[in-house]
């Protein structure tokens, strides 16, 4: 069968997944310096090189010289028993570029590539995935809901619309004075700042299911700004704006003090690379 993890047309499964070998064995005839490719664009975590064929190794060193790319959502790659390792830990790989070359290193008992697939870090089943996809979504937009307090609760809001009425939270011309935020992954943070006052405290996603407490503000007091951090998410930032009681929106993640404000928008971005 073919796979994408070597370059070279057909291998041979020489021992499947199962109990005792949460992996996939593939083997060739004739190998000399079979590449060994990534078989999803991902980040090197884990990189260990120098290692010789040492049957019975345990631990680590079992794997021989190997590689772990992780490729977000929770999966990940490892490639082991490798003669030569072509990438570095930190570095990040494109779907198709040599990692390395087979071997016969570690606890390993002729030349091939042992294969594993994890999730969350625990080995899955490799065999959906030999010529496959990982099932990683295509759209790595994480939403975040959030809505204001204006004399009432209004709708929940997900992300924003520039363009559209809806999208925002509030409600032009009346003060805006409490709001509630979360986000799909990771943990969103926020403060609201009282119009001639100081800083509330920190909110978090985990107070929103606190619905006497779990918001930013006091009901029916005047905030002029907010500030916001999203945690746990490094690829991922959280921008945020508010506009002054029916005027023109502020400048994305800015805090301006003095007039009550009316409207809230957030989005949680992917950073620049
Ligand atoms: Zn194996």
């Amino acid at each position: 069968m073919a796979s994408r993890i070597l370059q070279k047309g057909k291998n041979r499964i020489t021992q499947g997944y199962g109990a005792g070998h949460k992996a996939i064995d593939l083997g060739r005839e004739h190998l000399t310096g079979e590449p060994v490719i990534a078989h999803t664009a991902g980040k090197v975590v884990f990189c260990q090189t120098g290692h010789k064929n040492n049957k019975g190794a345990t631990g680590n060193a079992s794997y021989g010289n190997c590689v772990k790319i992780d490729h977000g959502h929770g999966y990940s790659t490892l490639y082991a028993h490798l003669a030569t390792v072509k990438v570095k830990n930190g570095e990040k790989v494109k779907q198709g570029q040599v990692i390395g070359t087979m071997g016969n290193t570690g606890n390993s008992y002729g030349m091939h590539l042992h294969f594993e697939v994890r999730l969350d870090n625990k080995r899955i089943d490799p065999m959906p995935y030999l010529e496959a996809d990982l099932p990683l979504p295509k759209d790595d937009k994480i939403h975040v809901t959030y809505k204001a307090y204006a004399g009432k609760w209004w709708a929940d809001i997900v992300d924003c619309h520039d363009d559209s009425t809806n999208g925002y939270a509030g409600v032009r011309g009346r003060n805006l004075t409490a709001f509630t935020a979360k986000a799909a992954k990771g943990t969103l943070r926020y403060r609201a700042h009282l119009l001639n006052g100081g800083w509330l405290s920190w909110m978090s996603t985990s107070d929103i299911n606190r619905p006497k407490t779990g918001y930013a503000g006091i009901k029916g007091k005047a905030m002029d700004a907010v500030q916001m951090e999203l945690n746990g998410l490094p690829d991922y930032e959280v921008h945020y704006r508010v506009a002054p009681k029916g005027g023109d929106w502020y400048a994305w993640n800015t805090v301006v003090f003095g007039q009550a404000i009316d409207r809230l928008q957030i989005k949680i971005v992917k950073k620049e690379a």
